[in-house]
């Protein structure tokens, strides 16, 4: 199959354009296109045999849920049995925006998209070309994020042609997305919200909209060691794991520097090619490693922004061996550590 990539200016998506991706959706096609959060791979969310086709294109094991995508809040009625006033609340604090929900199901969403389960998914995006698209689409879009299973999520439409092409009918191209990491999760089917994904929306903001709020607790230990069964099937498969070994190292400034450092000059001289994921700010403390400067502690966005997309850069660069500094930021700390703890496989130093 040849993969078409459509340039589609953000700020004014082309009418014209948007009409041939919708209509690639409408008769059971995929359309990857970009989010706010990261690039998505879209089908029609109520055409068991469009979600079908996104497991089989990234590989994906069949009870790992889709996300459905839609553009106002009435589309919301439909598809879910019940809606709580806290999602209510959060629907109107963060909607559109990097905040997916978890409701109970209504007939409309086949289990093809629910992964089989009885609960689905939701979320509405703030990116005009995602709007657009699921305008254009008829309204429901399942969604995972564009990239083969197990490899980091896409930030760029060229990560997505890297996984995807020849497997998929459209590339919708915006360049790169805003935040970097996938939307977070909230559970609204317990009596109490509970974050089965951290993301940009944050405990504090998500606490200060309708009170309790819980953690699952797969998000805070090591699940996978710990063998707590994540309530998000997905939590449960190994994600981002870069080719070479990561290991994270924690602690004070000048510890974290002096430790990775020494163990580059171990690699080095076991003719190990060792990497560094650093901040920007502690960047030319590191001697004998290739540095990635992952983004700003200053401005803890551009950590989340472009982790991701240092991973694939290190994969395709042949590391024997990475290493990472801890990027525990006030904001995005959870969400950024999240992702980075998975693609560590929970190897982490703390000195
Ligand atoms: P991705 O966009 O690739 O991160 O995939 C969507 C994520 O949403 C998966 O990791 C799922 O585990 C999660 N998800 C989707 N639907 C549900 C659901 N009904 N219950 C819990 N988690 C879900
Ligand atoms: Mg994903």
């Amino acid at each position: 199959m040849k993969t078409s990539v459509l340039k589609i200016d953000p700020a004014a998506p082309d009418a014209e354009l948007m009409a041939r991706a919708g209509a690639v959706i409408k008769r059971g096609g995929l359309v990857a296109f970009p989010t706010e959060t990261v690039y998505g791979l879209g089908g029609d969310a109520l055409n068991p045999e469009a979600s079908k086709k996104i497991y089989a294109a990234k590989g994906r094991p069949s009870d790992n849920p889709l996300i459905v995508h839609i553009a106002d809040f009435e589309s919301l009625k439909p598809v879910v049995r019940e809606i709580p006033e806290a999602a209510v609340k959060l629907a109107e604090r963060f909607w559109p925006g990097p905040l997916t929900m978890i409701f109970r199901k209504t007939e409309l969403v086949p289990y093809e998209t629910s992964g089989g389960l009885d609960t689905v998914a939701v979320r509405m995006p703030d990116h005009p070309t995602a709007l657009a698209l699921i305008r254009a689409g008829g309204g429901y879009i399942a969604a995972p994020s564009a990239n083969a299973s197990g490899r980091p999520s896409p930030t760029m439409a060229d990560h997505v042609l890297e996984d995807l092409g020849g497997r998929i009918e459209m590339i919708l191209d915006s360049g790169h997305v805003e935040i970097g990491l996938e939307s977070t999760i909230v559970d609204l089917t317990e009596d109490v919200p509970v974050i089965l994904r951290p993301g940009f929306i944050n405990l504090n903001m998500l606490v200060d909209t309708v009170g309790e709020v819980r953690i699952d607790p797969g998000i805070t230990e090591d699940g996978e060691a710990k063998q707590v069964r994540p309530k998000a099937p997905g939590m449960r498969y190994r994600h981002y794991a870069p080719k070479a070994p990561l290991t994270i190292v924690e602690g004070s400034r000048s510890a974290v520097t002096a430790k990775i450092n020494e163990l580059a000059a171990e690699a080095a001289r076991a003719g190990r090619k060792a990497g560094v994921l650093a901040a920007e700010e502690n960047a030319d403390l590191y001697r004998g490693a290739h540095v990635f400067r992952v983004g700003s502690r200053a401005c803890e966005e551009t950590i989340a922004q472009h982790l991701f997309q240092v991973l694939r850069e290190s994969d395709a660069m042949g590391f024997d061996v990475l290493y990472s500094e801890s990027f525990d930021t006030p904001e995005m700390g959870m969400a950024i550590m999240n992702r980075l703890l998975k693609a560590a496989g929970h190897q982490v130093i703390t000195v």
